[in-house]
């Protein structure tokens, strides 16, 4: 790991911020029920059961999946750490949580109940943020891009606008990046809502029409304060339970990989996630009832600790051996999930150093400077006395151009630094 490409942002921690929003029962998570939806899923839910008929080897050789995240985080203007503008540190806390629980490295498996260790799995998923952005360059800060928008008082996102509006005009290239958009506010179903995610796309596969649009909103949506885990990070904003361990993300990303809830059928004669290690159900869970059992019929309680479920996130740490091969399964058949696994934007031992090129170098007149480096950028020209003769912040492009009308010909050193702290030298010859 290079230590300068870190984004590092000490804040204090503040007590327990009186929050505004209302109290009202949160929605976990959300997809859409329609007809259409559930021939989809049943098509889906067929292909998968062929392939995991076949004797398939995958299991034995543990593969290890990794997935690249772009996080888009949408903010009002606050400093980096504050508010909706949340800090890196705390999207990392969420990184470490999934892959925590993707490979069952979760600090809370023991307390998985024994009848269920023996079905509880590694996916052998894990994820990265990407190093490079979309056109190539360093990441300013891995993983992350920001945007700032304005405030409009009463205004709160749905995932009809976020689908319609946001999403199209901001996703990258969804075979190369899992898109992850972090928003102050959501509502689904008119119920104040914390995440929701799309299903694998099935595109190509045998009985089902082109699902032309949908990759312009493929990826997970999520709110600033349920993602993170205060376990990790000590930010306010996650201070209040129960959903502010980085559970959230879990569940959506088992969705976003072809998970449904075991509850899915409300019914305790159809296993309603094509899951048979995950029990019966009839009802999803909230808080931690260890002893419920809906189903009088299933050898076991309710599998309430599953990720699938609706408890609360210190309550949940399990995927089990039918979900980890219909995850893996996806990541295998399915368009722009399969192609995330082999992408090329970048794991951190690939990550090259800031280059910065002079041309023309000797200069007259201007000199064109290119940085391998994404926004933003300063610099600074100093003559060969070691005086600022120009300086400039807030560069809102990677090529500038320095004009050296005026400029006493002689050496001179360009000095640019990157909004993580690094920074480049170069010569530059004026003549
Ligand atoms: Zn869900």
């Amino acid at each position: 790991m290079k230590r300068g490409y870190w984004l590092i942002c000490i804040f204090p921690y503040l007590p327990t911020l009186a929050f505004s929003q209302s109290f009202e029962e949160e929605v976990r998570c959300h997809f859409y029920f329609s007809p259409e939806w559930r021939q989809k899923m049943s098509y889906f839910f067929d292909h998968v059961k062929k392939l995991d008929s076949i004797p398939a080897n995958a299991r034995t050789e543990q593969v290890i999946y990794r997935i690249p995240l772009i996080f888009h985080v949408f903010h009002y203007g606050e400093p980096i750490g504050v508010g909706t503008n949340i800090s890196a540190e705390q999207i990392y806390s969420q990184i470490e949580v999934l892959n925590e629980d993707f490979r069952r490295l979760n600090p809370d498996r023991n307390q998985t109940l024994p009848e269920f260790q023996s079905v509880a799995a590694d996916a052998g998923i894990e994820f990265y943020p990407a190093v490079f952005d979309s056109a190539g360059r360093l990441l300013p800060e891995r993983g992350i891009r920001r945007y700032r928008i304005e405030r409009i008082p009463g205004f709160f996102w749905t995932n009809e606008t976020l689908d319609r509006d946001l999403k199209p005009r901001t996703i990258w290239d969804p075979t190369r990046y899992l898109n992850i958009w972090v928003i102050d506010s959501l509502r689904l179903n008119n119920r104040v809502g914390i995440a929701y995610a799309q299903f694998p796309d099935l595109s190509g596969l045998a009985g089902l029409a082109p699902q032309g649009g949908l990759a312009l909103t493929d990826g997970l949506v999520v709110r600033y304060n349920r993602l993170g885990s205060f376990n990790k990070v000590n930010v306010p904003q996650l201070a209040r339970g129960p959903y502010n361990l980085g559970r959230t993300l879990t569940h959506e990303m088992g969705h976003f990989l072809g998970l449904l809830h075991p509850f899915e059928q409300y019914s305790c004669n159809i296993d309603g996630d094509f899951c048979p290690d995950t029990p019966f159900t009839n009802a999803e869970n909230f808080r931690c009832n260890l002893n419920v059992r809906y189903c009088p019929n299933t050898p076991t309680p309710t599998m309430i600790q599953n990720f699938m479920d609706f408890t609360d996130d210190f309550c949940m740490n399990l995927f089990t051996q039918c979900q980890v091969q219909r995850m893996r399964r996806v990541l295998e058949v399915s368009p722009r999930r399969k192609e995330l696994v082999t992408s090329t934007v970048g794991l951190p031992e690939e990550a090259p150093r800031p280059v910065v090129r002079l041309y023309p170098n000797p200069a007259e007149g201007a000199c064109k400077v290119e940085v391998n480096y994404a926004q933003p950028l300063s610099y600074r020209l100093c003559d060969n006395l070691g005086r600022t003769v120009e300086q400039v912040e807030n560069l809102t492009s990677n090529q500038f151009t320095i004009c050296l009308e005026g400029k006493p010909k002689g050496l001179y050193l360009l000095q640019v630094t990157t909004s993580s702290g690094g920074m480049i030298l170069q010569r530059l010859v004026v003549q």
